[in-house]
This record gives structure tokens, C-alpha cells and sequence, in this order.
């Protein structure tokens, strides 16, 4: 166990987990000790089990406090000095550069990293590597929400409000999130909600601890959830539910949708979805009794690989229902990861710079070439997406390194084998993270880095507030900071511009880039964050109040209409057959976080939530010969997992889940069908076609 110096004060902090940045205090003098705060709303106290335990993260066992470097593929990590993993860092990127072009070294991040670190990081790959070879993990996880706001309403802020206005809404409609085990404090804003007299609808193909919270489930099977939401409007337009004023004066294009709802009349959205007829009726008039009411969407509506178009159906039924763009009512995203909303935002992402701009555009590469000290003409355009980026790596025309932070893409990303194979055809990969996970351990340099209680930032929660990540006990003795070590490899790459290692300065920085932009940060200080509680975007001024509800005027389109888009069903890319003829889904549950690098290393998770599972429904285990606690081979296209069979009623007869947090032959991803979103290049996660064998019990 790694000494820790004791903190001089009681720190008040977030949680370094989900998009809920639950607000905690760390306290002690030996290991910390974690308090939940009541000051900051999204927890109220609150913390999930994830967060009790998060100080155990700081003193894990397998930390690793130097630098690791194989001396060729095959070898052995062996420790070196910090200047000697730089300098092999920057003479590869310069030898590869020479080769074969900027775009030969790449760069990956995370949702889960400061906005501080995503804006150097997208800074350092534009003027340092001068690479277009950048993207995120945040792409596997709400990208299909992002653009379809953008398409919508010109701007994706996560919620519509400040996450009190939930507790006093008339209804909720959550679509494919399982709040109860992901993010567990929100559940107090459902049951505000419900106390009120507010009624709570699920849509989700398993009846999870948050559906059997609901006055009403829909469980329709997986991949339909966009015939759902036709079928919800069309009746809506039957029982003359719609808010014809607010069609009329806050958006554009309701006649073409209108048009194409009238084909999903109920008899057949049943047939395509499973839910019956009378659900559908009674979900939509829940919706719609109210004056403000929400559509929320999480990873089950999104990451599909027509994810932009599920979620704009369910925008289109919100639009029609006259919910967004009211104070207390709207559409809202549920963001995952950490910092899923402010890593979206400052340009670690393929085709933006900081302050949500688009790469492409001439004014906003001008605006940021000159916050950097660059012509703007240096700046390099968009690049692949992030599955699209992981499966270039060590191919004739992709890049030949790859720098990674913040993300363990052998156990997260879709496909898994295949790109764990890229990953292993690199000339070069470089891995910054604090324990040898399972993408580390297969890396050419790994560089030892701070934790989150161990520096400071901001993050931008689900809300859309910045709030303060505070420090509370310095980094052991050999670590860097991820700002420390792109500064230092800036300065071996002879780097333009400034490249402090100050997170308040960096912070300064991105403020001026982010400058008239969407995601305007110019006006929030670390010290408004520390005096008001956080700050909402966009905030174009130190006197502006920042903005909690963001379309109560106008939207962010042109004309400040919110807009309409037909959408149709195809379902899911791969339907099941002869060969795979169950549905697989996949997704997280209450003890375990993403690819379980962090959440695998605490005790008290691993011992709730030791191993993978497959959940199938009894009589699906009947027909195959499955017993509960078998191991299965679950086997698709892309490869065979195994996991332990948890028999249960929750789950479709023809449908089966699989967590996704555990590396091995457990991994779920090993299965998962990497068809992507043509808009958001989001990989399909939630539907693929499997086929089941009993193995026995081992
Ligand atoms: Fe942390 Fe999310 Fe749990 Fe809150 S809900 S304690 S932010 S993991």
C-alpha cells in the first residue's frame, strides 16, 4: 500500500466516476475517508457504492509509480526514467512523422478526463503532432444524443435545466437507462417527482431496478425503440394530445413528421416492438396530462447504429408534446461517463475544436488558431472516429502510433479482438493511466499518471454546470499529471504556443478558446465555480449568470426553431437468424464502472459484483439446456465470451444481457457488433445476434 500524506484541510470534491458528479468530501489523515456533501444537488447527500468506496482507488496495490518501456514487441515492461520514455515518445513521433506523414501518430482520450486535459489534449495533437488523428471514448458513449440535440435544437447541453426541476415535473419518460444501479443518488429526483404525484415510465427490454420503480414499463425489444417513439406520436396525433401553439411558434418541419408517424399505426408498432396497444396508449397520455413533463434518453436509446435517428424520434414526440424550450420541462440526455458533457466540448473530439466548434468551419479555426499562436491554415481537418480511428491503427494508410489516455478501448471498445489486434500491429503505443489495465499492459511505453483526488480541474456534470475537482493529497512520489507530461512532450516536439502545467491556467486558456463559441466557458472562473456552487454554459461573460435553462427564448438554430426530422425504423443492423437466434444487449450495473479498470482494483465492488454474467430468461434456458450459475459460451459473428448464467424473469425470451465491465473471456465486447451511426459514427453496443451453449458448471 502506497503511503498518503494527509491533506491539510477537509476537501470538498466529485466523485471520479459518472456524469452525476456526486459532491464528496475527502477527509483524513491515514487512507481518506469519503463523506457525501449535501450542497451539491444532483446527490443531496446521497452517494452510490461506487462513491463510498472511491478513496480505495488512491492506495490500490497495482498502481504504478514509474515509467514502463518494452525494449521491442515480446520483451518485457521493464521500469525506465521519466526522460527516457519521453525521449523514445518524441523520437518515434518524429521518426514516424518523417515517414509517413503528421496524421501517423494518433491520439485517444476519454469522457473521463478534465476539461482542462481535453482541451491541451485536443491542443496538443492539432499543434504538436499537427495530427487530424484524434478522437474519444465519449464517441462509444453519448454521441448519438449530441447530434441529435445539435440537429434538434442547435446545442447539446445534457439536461434542459438544473436537475431539481426534475422533482417537480408531472412526468418522465427515461428511455434506456437504468439509473437505479448506473447513477443511484438521481433516483431522488424520480421519487420527488413521484411524491408530487409525477408518474415515472421505463422503456427498457429488461425490467431492471428502475423499471420495477415505474408507474409504468414498456419493454419492447431491442432496436425498436424508434418505431416506439413513432407510434407514441402517432397516437399522440390520434388523441389530439399535441401542443399545436407551441408546434406553430417554436419549430420548423412538424408536417413531414406528421406525415411519417401516420404509418406507425399502434396495431403495428406492437408487432415491431412487442409492447401492447394499451401501454403505449397509457405512457403517452401520462406524458402529455401535465404541463411539464420529460423525455429523457440514455445509452439504450443511443448506441444503436441509427442512434441519431431513435433519439430524434423521441425529440420529435417531446417537440410535439410542447416540452422543450419551457422552464421545468424539455429533453434531456443522461451523459455516462464523468465528464461525458465537458469532454464533448473543448476538442478531443474528430471534428471539433474547443468551445463545441466544428473543425471544419473557417471562423472557428481561425478564432482557436489564434487563441494557440498558429496559422490557422496549419491547423489540421477532421479526423476518423473513434472505432474507425482504432481499426486504422497499423495499417498501410492509418496511423502507426498511438498515444492514449483515460480509456481501455481492449476491454470498452465494440469488436474488441479485432482492435485489440490493431492495437498489437502499432509501431508504437504509449499508454498514460495509474494501473497496468488490460490496453497498458499491452503498450510500448506506459506513463504512470496523477488520480483524480490527487489534481485539480473542473468537470461539467450531466447538467451542464462546471464544477470544481479539488485536490486533496499530492500524487505519489514518480507520478505525473496528464498536463505534465503533454507539456513535456510539446517541449521534445518543439511545440508551438504555451503548455503550462497549471490546471487554473490551462483553464484560462481554453476560457478565451471556447470564446463565442456554443459551449461559451469565457465567463466561468475557478473562483464563480467556488462561490456559486458550479456555473451552467454558456456563460459569455464574468457578469453573465451563466445559463441553466438554455432554450426558454429560443433555440440554438438559426431561427430559434426547434426543429422537426422524419425518422424511419430499420431496426437492428444485425437481426438475429438460424445461426444467432437471440438478441444479445449489453450494459452496466450497479457495483462496476465501464471497463472495470477502477472499479475491478476496489474490494468491496468486486466482491458485490465479482464476474460476468449472462442474464436469460427461464424458458429460454429451458429450451437450451441452461441451468442458473452454468458457465455459457455466448458466441456471435465476431467472437465467442464466456460467462455464468443468471436465470431471470426480467429479461425478453428473446433477448440476453451482458455487463461489459470484465476483461478475459468474460468480455462482452468480444461480441458486440460494431455497425455504426452514419451521423454520430456510433457503434451499435445494444444489439447484436448471439447463440447460447451450456458449458456446465466450473
Ligand atoms: Fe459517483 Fe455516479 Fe455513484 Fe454519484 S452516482 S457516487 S457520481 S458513481
Amino acid at each position: 500500500t502506497l503511503p498518503q500524506t494527509a491533506p491539510p484541510r477537509s476537501t470538498a470534491t466529485h466523485c471520479p466516476y459518472c456524469a452525476l458528479q456526486c459532491g464528496m468530501r475527502l477527509d483524513g489523515a491515514g487512507p481518506l475517508t469519503v463523506t457525501p456533501r449535501d450542497d451539491v444537488p444532483a446527490n443531496r447527500g446521497g452517494l452510490c457504492q461506487k462513491g463510498w468506496t472511491a478513496a480505495e482507488l488512491l492506495t490500490v496495490p497495482d498502481r504504478i509509480t514509474t515509467p514502463l518501456m518494452r525494449a521491442r514487441r515480446g520483451a518485457p515492461l521493464e521500469p525506465c526514467t521519466w526522460d527516457e520514455a519521453l525521449d523514445r515518445i518524441a523520437a518515434g513521433a518524429r521518426r514516424l512523422r518523417a515517414a509517413h506523414g503528421p496524421d501517423a501518430v494518433a491520439v485517444f482520450g476519454g469522457g473521463g478526463l478534465t476539461n482542462e486535459k481535453a482541451y491541451q489534449l485536443g491542443k496538443f495533437a492539432r499543434i504538436a503532432l499537427r495530427t487530424s488523428q484524434i478522437d474519444y471514448n465519449g464517441r462509444f458513449c453519448m454521441s448519438s444524443a449530441a447530434a441529435a440535440s445539435n440537429r434538434a435544437f442547435g446545442m447539446d447541453r445534457g439536461l434542459p435545466g438544473p436537475i431539481t426541476d426534475l422533482g417537480r415535473a408531472d412526468a418522465i419518460l427515461l428511455v434506456g437507462g437504468n439509473v437505479a444501479e448506473t447513477m443511484p443518488p438521481f433516483v431522488r429526483h424520480l421519487t420527488d417527482m413521484r411524491e408530487r404525484g409525477g408518474a415515472l415510465v421505463v422503456v427498457d427490454p429488461r425490467r431492471t431496478a428502475t423499471a420495477r420503480q415505474a408507474d409504468l414499463h414498456l419493454q419492447p425489444a431491442p432496436g425498436t425503440d424508434l418505431a416506439l417513439a413513432n407510434g407514441l406520436l402517432h397516437l399522440a396525433v390520434m388523441e389530439g394530445l399535441l401542443d399545436e401553439d407551441h408546434i406553430a411558434e417554436r419549430t420548423t418541419g412538424f408536417a413531414a413528421v406528421r406525415t411519417a408517424v401516420n404509418a406507425y399505426w399502434p396495431d403495428r408498432v406492437e408487432r415491431i416492438t412487442g409492447v401492447p396497444v394499451p401501454l403505449m396508449r397509457e405512457a403517452v397520455r401520462l406524458l402529455a396530462r401535465g404541463e411539464r413533463s420529460y423525455i429523457l434518453t440514455a445509452r439504450g436509446a443511443e448506441q444503436h447504429a441509427r442512434g441519431v435517428d431513435t433519439v430524434t424520434a423521441f425529440i420529435n414526440l417531446a417537440l410535439a408534446l410542447g416540452l422543450p424550450g419551457r422552464e421545468g420541462s424539455g429533453y434531456g440526455c443522461l451523459t455516462g461517463q464523468g465528464n461525458g458533457q465537458g469532454g464533448r466540448e473543448h476538442g478531443q473530439k474528430a471534428d471539433q475544436l474547443p468551445g463545441y466548434r466544428s473543425i471544419a468551419d473557417p471562423a472557428a479555426r481561425a478564432h482557436v488558431a489564434g487563441v494557440w499562436g498558429v496559422d490557422p491554415d496549419d491547423l489540421p481537418g477532421p479526423g476518423r472516429s473513434a472505432y474507425e480511428l482504432l481499426m486504422a491503427l497499423g495499417t498501410a494508410e492509418g496511423p502507426k502510433a498511438l498515444l492514449l489516455f483515460g480509456s481501455n478501448p481492449v476491454v470498452s471498445a465494440p469488436r474488441a479482438l479485432a482492435v485489440t489486434e490493431r492495437l498489437d500491429s502499432l509501431d508504437l503505443l504509449v499508454v498514460a493511466d495509474f494501473v497496468l489495465s488490460e490496453t497498458a499492459a499491452r503498450a510500448d511505453v506506459v506513463l504512470p499518471t496523477a488520480q483524480w483526488a490527487e489534481e485539480s480541474g473542473t468537470m461539467t456534470n450531466l447538467e451542464g454546470r462546471v464544477l470544481r475537482r479539488r485536490r486533496a493529497l499530492p500524487p505519489p512520489p514518480g507520478v505525473r499529471t496528464d498536463l505534465e507530461i503533454l507539456a513535456a512532450l510539446a517541449d521534445r516536439l518543439d511545440a508551438p504556443g504555451k503548455w503550462s502545467t497549471e490546471p487554473a491556467e490551462v483553464f484560462d486558456e481554453l476560457r478565451a478558446a471556447s470564446a463565442g463559441g456554443l459551449a461559451d466557458y469565457s465567463g466561468i472562473t475557478y473562483e464563480r465555480v467556488e462561490n456559486e456552487g458550479g456555473v451552467f454554459w454558456p456563460c459569455p461573460g464574468e457578469d453573465h449568470p451563466g445559463t441553466p435553462r438554455p432554450f426558454l427564448d429560443r433555440f440554438a438554430t438559426p431561427d430559434g426553431r426547434a426543429r422537426f426530422v422524419p425518422v424511419e425504423h430499420h431496426g437492428p443492423a444485425e437481426p438475429t437468424d438460424a445461426d444467432y437466434p437471440v438478441t444479445l444487449t449489453t450494459g452496466r450495473v450497479l457495483a462496476q464502472y465501464q471497463s472495470g479498470a477502477q472499479t475491478r482494483r476496489v474490494a468491496a465492488l468486486t466482491e458485490a459484483a465479482p464476474e460476468p454474467f449472462v442474464e436469460i430468461h427461464p424458458d429460454l434456458a429451458e429450451r437450451l439446456g441452461i441451468a442458473h450459475g452454468d458457465d455459457v459460451r455466448v458466441t456471435s459473428r465476431r467472437g465467442a465470451a464466456t460467462a455464468r448464467a443468471r436465470l431471470t424473469t426480467a429479461i425478453r425470451h428473446d433477448t440476453v444481457f451482458m455487463p461489459f465491465h470484465w476483461a478475459g473471456e468474460g468480455r462482452a465486447n468480444l461480441l458486440t457488433n460494431p455497425a455504426l451511426d452514419p451521423t454520430s459514427r456510433m457503434p451499435e453496443f445494444k444489439v447484436c445476434a448471439v447463440r447460447l451453449e451450456p458449458l456446465g458448471v466450473n
